[in-house]
């Protein structure tokens, strides 16, 4: 596990495909962000195999954020801090 924390709209290549923005918490307030850099080693490799565009959907959030999220919604069904990949 590498992790890099970096500042909100740092814009820095992680791979030949994705940035640093493109992992931000989505509550777009809180100014340090963080990534861990085998997560987006293993994104990049799959998105070689696809050979098709990937947008993070979901990424890293922290807790204070996924807590009002969670308690704004009835389902409550993202795992805290979990990311995911949308098309
Ligand atoms: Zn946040």
């Amino acid at each position: 596990m590498s992790i890099v924390t970096y500042k909100r709209g740092d814009k820095t290549a992680l791979t030949k495909n994705f940035t640093r923005d493109e992992f931000e918490c989505q509550c777009k307030k809180c100014d340090a962000q963080m990534i861990d850099l085998e997560l987006v080693d293993k994104l990049q490799s799959i998105r070689d195999a696809l050979g098709v565009k990937l947008k993070v959907a979901a990424s890293r959030t922290t807790p204070r954020y996924t807590a009002a999220r969670t308690a704004s919604t009835s389902m409550g069904l993202l795992p805290t801090g979990a990311p995911s990949i949308g098309s």
